[in-house]
């Protein structure tokens, strides 16, 4: 048998490659990496962390994780504006399972390399499996997308659909039961999320405000109304469902896809908020990215979110969004 890879062969063999791009002047294998970064642009950094047993299963195919990985952090600079441009991985890792390793950054490469994304440095240490992302990405100044630029009048937007990672994580927890096909479809979505990089560049200098549905839209949404100091009134029938959640919005299941629908974090959509006059330019943007943009409801004067049922009437309680110490 090999003897286990050290520490330094795991680096030189799985993520120390060859910078690719000019402005990596010291990339992998040096104590920090140095990066030049356009002039004249701003950087928006973020960091995300996946925990094994809290935010993946045990036994996740590690391709898909290494996709996830990286997914959940070009998600947030998605939901900035921001055009993605390095990233730095931490792993603890339980052992030196290179196969596991192979796969994970297979994953994890080839979304980088679709993205245009380069692996600049990272830490590498035995523990609970835990992997943590910072990317870096540009802007230009003064363009990124925050929470807190909405305004009363403004519509509220979702990209995408909304519900079916939250019930997948439900089908194989054993709490819904799912066709075999249906599963498969709402389990990629969970496992495989696809980060929103081109809406949220496309909507610079378009949305006042947007962030990226994580922890459930009730709460996500919340979080741009407090920042911005509004009210919103949602639609329920006009939320972009999943087929699968908005199937069981009407029969025996309705609880549960309501949970999924309104608070069910992991779909990685964007949340956004423009002015009315922008209506046209986003359905336009939308089509031309084939990225649904669905208008679920307006901001008002005010605080706190109203959901309207089918008939018109706030529901209520509304679910709450995921919180790790809630
Ligand atoms: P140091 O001891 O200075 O922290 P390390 O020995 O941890 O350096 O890392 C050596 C080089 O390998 C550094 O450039 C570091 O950024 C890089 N590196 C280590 N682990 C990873 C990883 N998981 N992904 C990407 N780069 C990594
Ligand atoms: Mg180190």
């Amino acid at each position: 048998m090999n003897a286990p890879a050290s520490e330094f062969e795991l680096i030189d063999r799985h993520f120390r490659r060859a910078p690719r791009h000019a402005d990596v002047r010291v990339g992998i294998g040096d104590d920090a990496a140095v990066i030049a970064p356009t002039p004249g642009m701003e950087l928006a950094v973020s960091v995300d962390m996946l925990v094994e047993g809290r935010h993946f299963f045990a036994g996740t195919d590690a391709e898909a994780l290494g996709h996830k990985t990286l997914a959940v952090n070009l998600s947030d600079l998605a939901a900035m504006g921001a055009a993605p441009r390095y990233a730095l991985l931490a792993g603890a890792l339980p052992d030196a399972d290179e196969a596991w390793l192979a796969r994970f950054m297979q994953g994890f490469r080839t979304l980088a390399e679709r993205h245009d994304v380069e692996l600049i440095g990272g830490d590498t240490t035995r523990g609970p499996r835990n992997l943590c992302v910072t990317v870096i990405g540009e802007v230009p100044p003064g363009a990124a997308i925050t929470r807190a630029g909405a305004h009363p009048g403004d519509d509220v937007y979702v990209s995408g659909a909304l519900g079916a990672a939250a019930l997948a994580v439900r089908a194989l927890g054993g709490d819904v039961r799912l066709a075999h096909d249906v599963l498969a479809r709402v389990r990629e979505r969970l496992e495989r999320p696809e980060p929103r990089v081109a809406l949220g560049l496309a909507l610079r200098g378009v949305a006042t405000a947007a962030l990226d549905v994580s922890d459930g839209l009730v709460g996500d949404l919340g979080h741009i109304l407090e920042r911005s100091g509004c009210a919103a009134v949602v639609e329920l029938a006009r939320l972009p469902a999943d087929p699968a959640v908005a199937e069981r919005l009407h029969g025996a299941d309705r609880d549960v896809a309501l949970a999924c629908l309104l608070a069910g974090g992991d779909d990685y959509e964007l949340c956004f908020t423009a002015p009315r006059a922008a209506r046209e330019r986003i359905d336009v943007l939308a089509r031309e990215l084939a990225v649904p943009a669905t208008l679920v409801g307006t901001l008002e004067r005010g605080h706190g979110l109203t959901v309207l049922d089918e008939h018109g009437r706030p529901l209520a309680p509304l679910p709450a969004s995921f919180d790790h110490f809630g």
